[in-house]
């Protein structure tokens, strides 16, 4: 027997060496079998009792939110009111571009924020929730829209100026849509696409890109819940507007990062492969050393940094792309929050995003140092 995504287990994050933990979803039934297992191996097993009462009380929450507020789980809807409302509000610093549609027809905007759109600055690109149950990291992705419209409109401060901002808060608004539809769905982690079994939707957003696509850590059945890589590469709508960001923007955008939620890492390529690194990989590993830091000022814990394939190989990410065929110059998965698996409490969100976007604005500081715009 090995232990492997399921009907009755849902791995929800690898271990990546000694000392760590592999965390397993089962329910209550199946217990024995994954206790048996450990035990076989010589493995601990830690019991969270109960873990399935944070949905009913999260989702139920949920429903109650009737408006867009930052630092709260908000429906994909008042997501995009909010920006619009945004673009009202500060047409100097804001842009907002449709990128076309999601599979179930959600219209995806990318917000630009910037003191100077004509300026041609180097560009951050972000995106957050390609895996759907992962609230926390579009809730991230709008507080920094936020603070960032809020900043420049209290004064053009200096680490705002020199950079734009490319910011794409739901990557993937069907999947998050249903996670927040019933707590059945709340794991739900892929899109929501019709594939080639009748009764089994959606393919996994971080496998369905083109470098090294299916190569490892990737599923090719429509009925893995977790990591179906697709039909094809890019076979996703939702991917394929992420990459068309990347290429109308590939001279400019000098750091993309993808936003996730799950323990506090700061991974970079390569994704595909443990076995080695990248030539620049001091590079990456000293950027976020610098973001994990920022965020240590700010009174948060340390993110653990090491490359994506170290956490655990798996191809066909955003991160792996954007950084081999879109030749963008930093690339990283930022997984944000710690100790609730998925179900971050909405309460403690003003606790650890603000320390979050310290983070962002020294990384920001470090890319106009590094590409400084000559005019
Ligand atoms: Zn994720």
């Amino acid at each position: 027997m090995t232990l492997t995504d399921s009907d009755d287990v849902d791995i929800m994050k690898h271990s990546h060496g000694l000392n760590d933990t592999t965390d397993v979803l089962v329910s209550p039934k199946d217990r024995m079998k994954v206790e048996k297992f450990a035990k076989l191996r010589g493995m601990g097993v830690k019991l969270v009792d109960h873990y399935g009462r944070y949905f009913d009380k999260e989702v139920a929450l949920i429903i109650k939110h009737d408006q867009y507020r930052s630092l709260q789980y908000n429906s994909y809807q008042d997501i995009s009111k909010h920006l619009k409302t945004l673009l009202k509000e500060n047409r100097r610093y804001v842009k907002l571009q449709d990128l076309g549609t999601s599979y179930e027809g959600r219209v995806m905007t990318l917000i630009k924020i910037s003191a100077n759109h004509g300026a041609r600055n180097p560009i951050i690109f972000l995106d957050a929730g390609a895996h759907a149950r992962e609230w926390a990291a579009p809730a991230f992705a709008m507080y920094i829209i936020d603070q960032l419209v809020m900043t420049l409109n209290k004064s053009e401060t200096e680490d705002l100026l020199g950079v734009d901002w490319y910011i794409l808060p739901v990557v993937n608004p069907d999947g998050y849509e249903y996670s927040r539809s019933d707590p059945d769905n709340r794991m739900w982690r892929k899109t929501r696409s019709k594939t080639w079994r009748e009764e089994c939707f959606g393919a996994d957003i971080n496998r369905n890109y083109d470098f090294m696509w299916g190569y490892r850590g990737a599923s090719f059945d429509p009925c893995n819940f977790q990591t179906y890589a697709g039909e094809k590469a890019f076979s996703e709508r939702e991917t394929r507007l992420v990459r068309k960001v990347m290429k109308d923007n590939s001279k400019r955008i000098k750091l993309y990062m993808s936003i996730h939620s799950y323990g506090e890492y700061l991974i970079h390529p390569w994704g595909f492969t443990g076995s080695y690194l990248p030539d620049q990989w001091e590079k990456f590993n000293r950027l976020a050393q610098v973001y994990s830091k920022a965020v240590v000022n700010a009174g948060g814990r340390p993110f653990r940094v090491m490359s994506t394939g170290q956490w655990y190989p798996a191809s066909g990410g955003s991160g792996d792309y954007a950084f081999a065929v879109e030749k963008i110059p930093y690339t990283y998965t930022l997984e944000i929050t710690d100790g609730y698996q998925f179900n971050y409490p909405e309460e403690l969100l003003h606790t650890v995003l603000p320390q979050y976007y310290e983070g962002l604005k020294v990384m920001a500081e470090e890319m106009k140092r590094d590409f400084p715009n000559k005019g």
